[in-house]
């Protein structure tokens, strides 16, 4: 394929994509929340989009199906960001990560005490290296979803999840204990694209990198 392919996902990405998008001189030709199509054509016949789930879009640009994306870091620090660059921070689908227990847990004195921690989460890299860093033992349980019942149900201590307006804790008698990170979305470039491609490629990048509203 010689023209551009621009992985996203749906959802928060997509909608706070299409400004950048537009300052790229990119109009998506239908809405992937709308239509059932995975690829999406543009105004611009030589550009497209892939739309995917928000974790796999490292791996269609890692192996070169698609030429850019954008990914939240939570999902390239799980990812390890093999064969991407990361030439832009989008400063969009902010949050951040955070250590939660339920109301009445004292983090502090678990830690303090050295116990040994059941941590369930999604991002069990991200995990574990936080917990590795702290000097905290910890039984990583993997989730795929809906990490705060685990607690409330015996699963797991503590959990890691994204937080944002914290309004889904609260409704789970959870409370955020510890940042580990703030999150955002960045823009990710297949290495051989670059420099295959870096005529096309470039001026995107730049549009986007001027468009970014910190
Ligand atoms: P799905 O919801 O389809 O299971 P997902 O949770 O991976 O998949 P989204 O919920 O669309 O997908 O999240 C995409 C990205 O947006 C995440 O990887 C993260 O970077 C960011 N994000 C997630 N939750 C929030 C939030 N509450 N506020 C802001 N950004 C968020
Ligand atoms: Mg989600």
């Amino acid at each position: 394929m010689s023209g551009i392919t621009l992985a996203l996902s749906k959802g928060r990405i997509f909608d706070e994509t299409l400004p950048l998008l537009a300052a790229a001189g990119i109009t998506p030709s239908e809405s992937p929340e709308t239509s059932r199509k995975l690829i999406i054509g543009t105004n611009r016949p030589d550009v497209r989009l892939i739309i995917v789930r928000a974790t796999d879009v490292p791996t269609y640009v890692q192996h070169g199906a698609a030429d850019l994306g954008i990914a939240g870091k939570d999902v390239l620090i799980e990812h390890g960001g093999e064969g991407l660059y990361q030439p832009v921070d989008l400063h969009i689908a902010k949050c951040r990560m955070m250590v939660a227990t339920p109301l009445g847990f004292d983090y502090e004195a678990a830690v303090r005490r050295g116990a040994r921690l059941r941590v369930a989460t999604k991002y069990v890299q991200t995990a574990r290296l936080h917990f590795a860093r702290k000097g905290v033992h910890v039984d990583l349980i993997k989730l795929y979803g809906s990490m705060e019942l685990a607690p409330l149900v015996g699963l797991a201590d503590v959990i890691v999840d994204l937080v944002s307006t914290g309004g889904t804790l609260k409704a789970n008698n959870l409370v955020a204990v510890e940042e580990i990170m703030s999150i955002s979305s960045r823009l990710v470039v297949n290495q051989a694209a670059m420099k295959l491609k870096h005529d096309a490629m470039q001026p995107i990048i730049e549009a986007f990198r001027g468009a970014v509203r910190p």
